[in-house]
């Protein structure tokens, strides 16, 4: 019978060092067996076969079963590699290509970076004439194409947890379309975890006509082929709750810890929404357990799985459990089917996950905490009955499950602003935008929106064309249109150091610690605030980094983000090199912050806000659309309430929250775009 053991010590063992990493968990041998027992093993000959004589071969499989870390394999032992080729693997996620290069990396036997590489925005780890096997965000691959529009080194590409419908997904899958007709040798697999074979397979076959054509052709058929994977999932238990809860962190918190009171052995994934309630859920979890003693929470690890971790904490939660403890994996929905974590017995799910929306008519975008779908839901119980019979423990009623959630996700192409999206396609020599060939189309007054604000970033000229030169040097930056007009802007106002730098700060998502001690923390800020708003203080605070040589106790004390800052000092030298290569002038202004803000409003003018008059509760409308928002409590900017101001990003919660906020003078936003305010005006008085 099983029985939980207790730990000695006592209490939550968090961020336990004692858990042997992956590498050395497992020999070469025991590797090989593993590979030998995933489900599409048995498939090994059929997928090479399809792959060998048809186009596009679609291939669906339960999560787990070995879709992403084998496939690739198998094709390059089967000779798709050879001859300096590459094949390709993309994923929406960066973290999943991390993680899924460095188990292949190691079922291999080879350094992660040669045979076996990935490359993610600001990361690259491929050798180019010696990584035969390359895993990419799909955002990275899209902008390959910028220098090899037909995608000539790849021999095979694999468009992996295509379920998932990123947007940059979507306009791969478009592009691939037309690379296939150019280029018939290249061969397509469309991975996804659920059924949608049948509609991927519709958009990439070829019409009847074009078939009849080609029939007499040699070479692959046109027709996309269809495999399914059959899984061995275990039978999944699913519990729900009786009413619905008020806050789904807390009843997370409480039922992985009555799960560990009265449940046998296995580990718990958790699924909620972001880094914020992932911390608080861990942060209530240590707190418990220190209240609770030995009693009810001793033996359990609680780790944190979202974008941004470090290499050492992700590799803790691959880690295999040691005995007699309890793993909990605390994720966003990464782990719904990009990540396999081994030992999932019980899963809680909020029904909850971060979600981009975008309104067209108020040219709003925020990032938004939305229930999540049907699909989605079953996606999360499936990870609990992996190894055994499991249980799914969901935060909210059949009822609502029944009635009220949606059966399926909505593609992310048509809830996003698509600024990046129209420029990157505008890149490539596609002119005709509303007539190209979607997976799912876009709603024509998002992409009329986003024709707008490039046409004022001055971006596209009067026939949507790209300018030159702005419009071909922003497609170059691989960053938001909006920071690459500000950084293009910095070169002419002298300050393109700076600009530099707050570029690299705004592509990460926080340079502060994240910590219980808010207190303590705002005060640190204090230290750095600057009045004319966020983006200064974040100058204050590289400056203080390196002034202090870079050092990880100087950030200690201080409360930022060591592994953050880092990766600014990383990012802010490749893009130092892109701005050289683009022509951009290299020049600090030194401490006149002034042209630093106008090279902000240059970009991000679209972002322009007034504060209310007569609001006495921080109430700011923006320019645009007369949209409510408020200035976030994490910024220097909250309580101080200037204003004209511009963000750089919403975040909405209880209320619509600025984040990045700088202060501005008004006169620069007509000064900045006279096209976009021609018929909102902003009152230039400032009220
Ligand atoms: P799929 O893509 O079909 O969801 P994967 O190829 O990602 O499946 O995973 C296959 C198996 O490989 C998983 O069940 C897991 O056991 C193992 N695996 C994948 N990634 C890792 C990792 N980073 N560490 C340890 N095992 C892993
Ligand atoms: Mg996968």
């Amino acid at each position: 019978k099983p029985r939980i053991l207790d730990d000695e010590e006592g209490g939550v063992l968090f961020l336990a060092s004692s858990i042997s990493s992956t590498s050395s968990g497992y020999g070469y041998a025991s590797i090989e067996k593993q590979r030998l027992r995933l489900p599409v093993y048995k498939y090994r000959t059929a997928i090479l076969y399809l792959v060998e004589t048809h186009a596009t071969t679609v291939i669906v499989g339960e999560t787990g079963s070995g879709k992403t870390t084998q496939i690739p394999q198998y094709l390059k032992e089967a000779g798709w590699a050879d001859g300096g080729r590459v094949i390709a693997c993309t994923q929406p996620r960066r973290l999943a290509v991390q993680a899924v290069a460095s188990r292949v990396a190691e079922e291999m036997g080879v350094k992660l970076g040669e045979e076996v590489g990935y490359t993610i925005r600001f990361e690259d780890l491929a050798n180019s004439g010696v990584t035969m096997i390359k895993f990419l965000t799909d955002g990275v691959l899209l902008r390959e194409m910028m220098d090899d529009p037909l995608l000539t080194k790849y021999s095979v590409i694999m468009v992996d947890e295509a379920h998932e419908r990123s947007i940059s997904t979507d306009i791969l899958l478009g592009l691939l379309k037309k690379i296939q007709r150019r280029r018939p040798e290249l061969r397509l697999i469309i991975s996804s975890a659920t059924i949608e074979a049948k509609s991927m397979s519709a958009f990439f076959q070829t019409s009847k006509r074009r078939r009849g054509l080609e029939a007499d052709e040699l070479g692959p058929r046109k027709d996309p082929a269809i495999l399914s994977v059959e899984g061995r999932g275990f039978n999944v238990q699913i519990h729900y709750v009786e009413e619905p809860v008020a806050d789904y962190v807390r009843a997370a918190v409480s039922t992985v810890l009555s799960i560990h009171d009265q449940e046998p052995p296995g580990d718990s994934l958790v699924f909620l929404t972001g880094q914020d309630d992932i911390d608080a859920a861990v942060q209530l979890l240590t707190e418990e357990a220190q209240a609770n003693g030995k009693k009810n929470s001793s033996g359990l690890i609680v780790l944190p799985l979202y974008s941004g971790l470090s290499r050492m904490e992700q590799d803790l939660v691959f880690s295999p459990t040691p005995r007699g403890k309890r793993k909990v994996v605390i994720s966003t929905n990464i782990a719904e089917t990009s990540l396999t974590l081994e030992g999932i017995v019980y899963v809680v799910d909020s029904g909850f996950s971060k979600q981009r929306f975008y309104n067209p008519i108020s040219d709003v975008e925020n990032l938004v905490v939305a229930p999540i779908s049907k699909a989605s839901a079953r996606q999360r119980a499936g990870r609990a009955g992996r190894i055994r019979p499991g249980k799914c423990y969901r935060l909210y009623t059949e009822e609502y499950f029944i009635n009220e959630m949606p059966a399926q996700g909505i593609p992310e192409m048509q809830r996003s602003n698509l600024v990046s999206c129209v420029i990157q396609l505008k890149a490539l020599g596609i002119d005709n935008i509303l007539g190209f060939d979607w997976p799912a189309s876009p709603a024509p007054e998002a992409m009329i929106r986003a024709l707008e604000v490039l046409y004022s970033l001055g971006v596209l000229d009067d026939d949507a064309k790209l300018t030159s030169p702005v419009g071909f040097q922003a497609a170059e930056i691989p960053l938001d249109p909006m920071i690459a007009k500000m950084m293009l802007s910095s070169s002419q106002l002298g300050c393109s150091e700076e600009i530099i730098t707050i570029a690299a700060v705004l592509s990460i998502q926080s340079i502060w610690v994240s910590t219980k001690a808010q207190k303590e923390l705002d005060e640190a800020k204090l230290r750095f605030a600057a009045v004319e708003g966020d983006h200064v203080t974040f100058l204050n605070v590289y400056q203080g980094f390196l002034r202090s040589g870079k050092s990880s106790q100087w950030c200690h004390k201080n409360f930022v983000n060591y592994h953050a800052m880092k990766k600014v000092i990383e990012i802010r030298e490749q893009l130092r090199r892109i701005a050289l290569r683009i022509g951009i002038v290299l020049k600090s202004c030194e401490r006149d912050m002034l042209v630093v803000r106008k090279a902000v409003t240059a970009g991000f003018f679209a972002n322009a806000c007034n504060l209310e008059a007569y609001s006495h509760n921080g109430m700011y409308k923006t320019v645009r659309g007369s949209q409510e928002v408020y200035i976030h409590p994490s910024s220097v900017l909250f309580r101080v309430n200037p204003k004209w101001v511009i963000y750089q990003s919403l975040v909405s919660t209880d209320r619509q929250y600025m984040r990045n906020v700088i202060t501005i003078d008004p006169s620069w936003l007509t000064e900045a775009a006279p096209h976009f305010f021609q018929h909102q005006r902003p009152d230039p008085i400032g009220r």
